[in-house]
């Protein structure tokens, strides 16, 4: 074996930055170094202690499987943190990434299984204890009620949080529907739930799941003959959370496995916590029977924080990352980002990496120049309109032309593009992006993606026109 420790770190930087958002992958990889190698064990240095919570905190999931990928299931990393100020020496601030999983009571702690070793697990989430099988709650203990901070915008939904902690299942509010836009706290405040009953009740068995997720393992249970076994499984939950039921949209079988699933919790006073970013009466491409089951409890609402609110919520997690910052750069930070909690974590993030990187003073201009960056870059919403202009421009036809019937090959696969972007871009359903693409169902958007998929593996010349409309469409 070759390896070297630049050689083993540029493989898993490849990786890494396959799997995160160019931005985070930017601030927080780029800056490491790869220092050593001594059989599996790779040391890399960080520029700073803060820098190296910072990683374990967000990234150490995807450290331990790009390292895996490279030296196997016994790698571990070794973190040296340069000294800022040089008075101890140079030793290096040893970090274990974990090569094995023996504590099941420890969940946040635990690791997927990597794709290779996946084991063949009839239910998706029950881990091998020692004596008694222990379903892993997927609960993210950092999201709780205590650092999710109170105001007129999510007074309602955050107290019916805490009621359905305190008794699951014993309240009015089952299901409790918590809706809002995006970056407004539905996710925070379902997982807070959840971690509020585990602590008060730890035999009871609690599961978040996204819909997302809900959708493939159905999709997957289909297919291995085991949708019995799915089922039964989440019958047996006594809390079940599952985030962005948007996304069930038009999707007939797992609203219909989902209705018996619910039906069944629901009979037997077992709560459900559910997430959309709309309303039910907004929901499209729900079935009836299936909404009006999600207002038979509390249907409550996340507004975008007010100013007050929006202070709190920076000062708070100033305070809790350990940094200072000015109070009228706090206050320029509030004023300018409104409508999102997570754009206002964005920003503080932002600042605090610039600034320890480039040891610069947090400064108004510092502040400006990030809020700018953000404002810009939330502002372009792509549509499916401009989707359709643009692939037309570029296949020089109009959109007319994209969205006729006729079946000649390339108007059909600039057609297809733009249904595949449309899928990728936006949050619209297939069926809605169907219907404003040239009156088409779901099937034929389904079709279209699929397609795009296989071409862009197989054809150059297609795959150059999926890059080209990726870097209009995006950029
Ligand atoms: P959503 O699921 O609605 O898109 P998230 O729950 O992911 O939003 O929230 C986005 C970010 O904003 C998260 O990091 C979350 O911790 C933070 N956040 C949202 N609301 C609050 C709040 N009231 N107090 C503290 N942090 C919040
Ligand atoms: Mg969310």
């Amino acid at each position: 074996m070759s390896h070297t420790a630049e050689s083993v770190w540029t493989d898993c930087l490849s990786f890494i930055k396959d799997n995160i958002k160019p931005q985070a992958y930017k601030t927080w990889f780029e800056p490491i170094k790869p220092v050593k190698l001594s059989g599996e064990v790779l040391t890399i240095q960080v520029p700073s202690k803060f820098f190296y919570e910072w990683l374990e905190e967000h990234y150490i999931k995807l450290l331990r499987v790009a390292l895996v990928r490279q030296l196997g299931n016994e790698a571990k990393l070794i973190y040296d943190v340069k000294m800022e100020n040089n008075y101890s020496s140079n030793r290096p601030q040893t970090v274990k990434i974990p090569s094995s999983n023996r504590d099941p009571l420890k969940p946040q702690r635990t690791i997927a299984p990597l794709e290779s070793d996946k084991r063949e697990l009839r239910n998706p989430f029950i881990i091998p204890g020692l004596q008694k099988v222990k379903i892993e709650s997927q609960l993210n203990p950092n999201y709780n009620f205590e650092n999710f901070i109170e105001g007129d915008s999510n007074r309602l939904a955050r107290s019916a949080g805490m009621a359905v902690a305190n008794k699951p299942g014993g309240t009015s509010f089952n299901p409790l529907l918590i809706y809002g836009g995006v970056g407004l706290g539905k996710t925070h405040l379902s997982h807070a739930i959840g971690v509020d009953i585990k602590d008060k009740y730890p035999d009871k068995t609690v599961l978040y799941i996204s819909s997302e997720k809900f959708t493939q393992q159905f999709i997957d249970s289909v297919k291995s003959n085991t949708r019995n076994d799915f089922i039964h499984f989440y019958q047996m939950i006594d809390v079940l959370i599952i985030d962005d039921v948007q996304f069930l949209s038009g999707k007939a079988g797992t609203q219909d496995v989902f209705f018996h699933i619910f039906n069944h919790l629901h009979q037997n006073g077992k709560q459900v916590i559910l997430t959309s970013d709309k309303a039910p009466v907004d929901m499209q491409d729900i079935e009836q029977r299936l909404l009006s089951r999600f207002k038979w409890g509390l249907s409550a609402e996340l507004q975008a924080p007010d100013y007050e609110t929006r202070i709190s919520i920076l000062q708070n997690k100033l305070y809790r990352d350990g940094v200072e910052m000015p109070d009228d750069i706090v206050e320029y930070v509030a004023k300018n980002i409104k409508s999102n909690v997570r754009e206002l974590e964005g920003v503080l993030i932002s600042m605090i990496a610039q600034a320890s990187f480039n040891r610069r003073e947090f400064s108004l201009d510092l502040a400006k120049q990030i809020v700018d960056k953000f404002v810009k870059n939330t502002k372009k919403e792509v549509s499916i309109d401009y989707i359709q202009k643009e692939v037309s421009k570029y296949f020089d036809m109009d959109v007319a032309t994209l969205q006729s019937k006729t079946r000649k090959r390339h108007i059909v696969q600039a057609r297809q593009l733009a249904m595949f972007f449309a899928k990728r871009l936006t949050k619209t359903s297939l069926a809605s992006i169907g219907n404003q693409i040239g009156q088409r169902d779901h099937a034929t958007v389904l079709h279209a993606c699929k397609t795009v998929d296989n071409l862009t593996e197989t054809d150059k010349q297609f795959k150059k026109y999926v890059e080209d409309l990726t870097k209009k469409l995006t950029f």
